[in-house]
């Protein structure tokens, strides 16, 4: 059986980008092997994410965070200094301060990264379906298309959670969305709408994102925040009625189709398993449960799993007591929605209306503990406080 000092299972968003900060760290010359099922071929999606503008003073605690995602700067597909909102009482640009929203097509970051391990003969890539990961005294232990495989550390980005547990919110971001190329000129490039709520909510929370490329073609997509998937007929559904409705594209053809479902759940991770096992990716638990948006964190988590691997020998990462608090505004967020404690689309206007800049700031959960009561203080406050008592019912006293 060949021995490797790292396996990563699942060579997807975040199995890749371990790899690459892996091969950019004193540890480039260990043995790798990265085992997935699928080649990675296909543009199956696309991230979103933000990040602070590099080119303003910073402080040195803010440039380290920035460095996370640096590598794939040169493969985005889109930078936006200014993005939109449709919400309840407003409509129009949101001011983000010297954040900027990016864009990168998951085609861009595969063939980025296949151009980039291949330069190294101490990786292996192999397309094999995982069938059993298991610690043992020697390592981590591995079984792909029957065959074994061991290592010091294996690196899993496969492991499905639970997203059952009553004890814990489960929601759903499900969503549809169709590249369309226009007759008639009509989106502003510059321009992406990040949330439009002209959509009937049937009490949940429903939305439209409009991705521009360029004044013809856009990505757009038809969101939802629950728990219950719908069909294909009902997203096309929403999604052809808000284009007819307030796109005057003249007539359009779909190019691309996309479809994804992300755990928005507060269940508890368990990213250190076992001795030789880490939990990477939404795996781990690095999707931010109140968003859905993972790309920036894994980024960030798996730039401090390979500087402790460096400085330390062992990769654990450890979360700040201080910084758990996040998790406890997630849960309560979570309750909101989950228990319709107040109508989602007003939410998410006084969050961006009222807080802006400070909101990107407390979504990376940067912001100070004063900050946040600020924050707060926008919010409805008997809802909010129901969902307080309620979380910490379900969660603390059990
Ligand atoms: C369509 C879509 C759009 C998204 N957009 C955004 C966004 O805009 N911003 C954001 O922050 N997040 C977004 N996300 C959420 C998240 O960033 C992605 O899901 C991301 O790909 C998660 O990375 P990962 O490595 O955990 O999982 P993946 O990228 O899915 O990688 C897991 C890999 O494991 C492989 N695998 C699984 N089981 C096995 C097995 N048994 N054997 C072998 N291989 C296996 C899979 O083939 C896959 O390649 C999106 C998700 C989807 C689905």
């Amino acid at each position: 059986m060949k021995k490797y000092d790292f396996i990563i299972a699942g060579g997807g968003m975040a199995g890749l980008s371990l790899a690459y900060y892996l091969l950019q760290s004193p540890l480039r010359d260990r043995r790798i092997l990265i085992l997935d099922r699928d080649q990675k071929n296909r543009n199956d999606r696309t991230w979103c994410f933000w990040e602070r503008d590099p080119r303003e003073p910073l402080s040195p605690r803010i440039n380290q965070r920035l460095a996370a995602t640096r590598p794939f700067e040169s493969i985005l597909f889109r930078s936006w200094k200014s993005i939109s909102f449709h919400g309840t009482t407003y409509s129009g640009l949101l001011d983000m301060g010297r954040y900027r929203y990016k864009m990168l097509r998951g085609i861009d970051f595969y063939s980025f990264m296949e151009a980039e391990l291949a330069k190294w003969p101490n990786v292996e890539q192999k397309q094999a379906t995982i069938q059993r990961i298991k610690d043992t005294p020697q390592g981590g232990f591995i079984i792909a298309d029957d065959e074994p495989y061991i290592a010091d550390y294996i690196f899993d980005s496969t492991f499905a959670l639970k997203l059952d547990q009553p004890e814990n919110h489960n929601l759903l971001q499900h969503f549809k969305g169709w590249v369309i190329q226009t007759k008639s000129p009509c989106f502003d490039p510059q321009r992406p709408e990040i949330m439009d709520f002209r959509v009937e909510q049937h009490g949940d929370c429903r939305f439209l994102y409009v991705l521009p490329f360029d004044e013809h073609t856009a990505l757009v997509e038809f969101t939802l925040f629950n728990d219950t998937l719908l069909t294909d007929a009902e997203y096309e559904a929403d999604l052809r009625q808000y284009i007819d409705r307030y796109l005057p594209t003249g007539g359009y053809v779909i190019c691309e189709t996309e479809y994804g479902v992300i755990p928005m759940s507060d269940e508890p991770t368990q990213e250190n398993p076992s001795e030789h096992i880490i939990r990477i990716g939404t795996a781990g638990g690095f999707t931010k449960p109140s968003t859905g948006y993972t790309f920036q964190r894994t980024q960030r988590y798996l730039q401090t799993i390979v500087k402790n691997l460096t400085d330390t020998g062992k990769p654990n990462r450890k979360e700040p007591w201080f910084k758990r608090r996040f998790k406890f505004y997630d849960s309560i967020f979570l309750n909101v929605l989950e228990k319709h404690r107040y109508p989602a689309d007003d939410i998410f206007t006084r969050i961006y209306t009222e807080n802006p800049r400070r909101v990107f700031k407390f979504l990376d959960e940067d912001t100070y503990f004063l900050e946040e009561l600020r924050l707060f203080a926008t919010m409805p406050f008997w809802p909010f406080l129901s969902a307080f008592f309620d979380v910490l019912r379900r969660k603390v006293v059990g």
